[in-house]
């Protein structure tokens, strides 16, 4: 639409998508349904031509939340939804069917490892495999292979997948290759740019950024080719096999299943997204210091952030990311620490879940989002007990490494 750059292009979206009343802001529309004077214009806007009907299907103001998102990734278009995981199971239960053959990443969120074991409950066969390794997922096809799932930077183990390999092949091979791009965000890395063929955000992390909206989106970067893909049922065999497949994810995803975003989220979405560069480079300025402090502390154990060079994969990190390596660290405190002791004693970190927030968020991971898979599975994952999950924020760096220093210190 335009050559501006990254920021200059969401600032100016919702304008030149059309200013109602000079209003800045795509306005809030609370409206459920949309009414029409000519019932030849509903009647189209059912069968197909862009408009608004119900807004289980969408509002004008997640629309245009759904262009930013578009315009960020350098995609073809967007689809909204109410979280992440939303997202998530439109894109997986709409596009797969029993006998398919997926294969993902091993290393991915808790809830998306649970999703998968729903999926193959309904017969969708799910081969885990160490996705650093481009080798690893290649050994993984079978006949029924369609898909290919993995995180850019994994949370929380911070393992970064061969994505460029991974992309290359999964095209060579005429595979949908599916991208959670949550913890890199488009301003690191964009799908379309590692072969991706959709892309999924939480938007209620970095994207919205300020810990107080939930929402997921799905982008189409437009490199696969639909009219090759068996599973799109016939009404969405129509127009330009560009859009079949979101069109599929769309309506069977998001009229059908329901899990729509509200107009009042997308707005809030809307105008967190306007600052993710700024916030995102803060943030992994953040972590690399932090990280860099607590990697020579004598009371820490281990530190996982993919901007260290002991990293295993921070070569490509860097080579992906341009330099900047996210805002998740995994510290793992020495034995001798009490992790809850240490955690009461932080003053400026917030102990809660959730992350890309503007503030910094700690969490003891063995003892909460990992402990219903019990003490095998956490020694099988390296989960140790001792091990925290730290989304950075964006506050003074000076602040965060004193609470550290203090905490550490008693
Ligand atoms: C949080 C998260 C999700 C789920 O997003 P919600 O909006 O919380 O549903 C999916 N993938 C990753 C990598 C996440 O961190």
């Amino acid at each position: 639409m335009s050559n501006n750059g990254f920021s200059t292009t969401i600032l100016h979206s919702d304008r030149r998508g059309g200013v109602e009343h000079g209003g800045v802001h795509k306005p809030l529309h609370p409206s459920s349904e949309y009414a029409y004077t000519d019932a030849r214009e509903l009647a189209a806007v059912f069968q197909g031509k862009a408009g608004y009907t119900y807004a289980r299907q969408g509002t004008p103001t997640t629309g245009a939340l759904e262009a930013k998102i578009t315009q960020m990734e350098g995609g073809v278009s967007s689809v909204s939804f109410a979280t992440g995981m939303a997202a998530l199971t439109a894109t997986f239960f709409t596009l797969l069917k029993k006998g398919d053959h997926l294969i993902s990443s091993q290393y991915i969120f808790g809830n998306t490892n649970s999703l998968l074991g729903t999926l193959s409950d309904l017969g969708v066969e799910v081969t885990l495999v160490d996705a650093t390794d481009v080798e690893q997922v290649k050994a993984a096809r079978r006949p029924q292979t369609r898909m290919v799932f993995t995180e850019t930077i994994a949370n929380p183990g911070t393992q970064i997948a061969d994505l460029k390999g991974i992309g290359q092949w999964c095209q060579e091979q005429g595979l949908v290759y599916v991208l959670d791009s949550t913890l890199s965000t488009p301003w690191l890395c964009r799908g379309v740019d590692v072969g991706a063929s959709l892309v999924v955000n939480s938007m209620s992390k970095y994207i919205g950024g300020h810990g107080h909206a939930l929402g997921g989106a799905v982008t189409d970067t437009g490199l696969f080719d639909w009219s090759v893909y068996p599973n799109i049922a016939e009404p969405y065999r129509k127009g330009n096999p560009t859009s079949w497949g979101l069109t599929q994810i769309k309506k069977k995803g998001l009229r059908d299943m329901g899990g729509t975003l509200s107009s009042d989220a997308a707005h809030r979405i809307a105008v967190g997204a306007e600052t993710l560069s700024l916030r995102m480079d803060k943030a992994c300025s953040n972590a690399m210091a932090l990280a860099t402090y607590l990697g020579q502390h004598p009371r820490v154990k281990l530190v996982r952030y993919p901007g260290l060079v002991s990293h295993a994969q921070h070569q490509r990190a860097a080579d992906l990311f341009s330099g900047r390596f996210g805002a998740l660290l995994g510290v793992e405190l020495a034995a001798d620490l009490d992790v809850f002791d240490f955690l009461n004693r932080l003053k400026v970190l917030v102990l809660a879940t959730h992350l890309g927030d503007t503030r910094t968020l700690v969490l003891p991971v063995a003892h909460t989002i990992y402990y219903e898979m019990g003490p095998e599975r956490r020694a099988l994952m390296g989960i140790g007990d001792n091990l925290l999950r730290i989304s950075v924020g964006i506050e003074d760096t000076e602040d965060l490494i004193k609470d550290f220093e203090q905490a550490l210190s008693t």
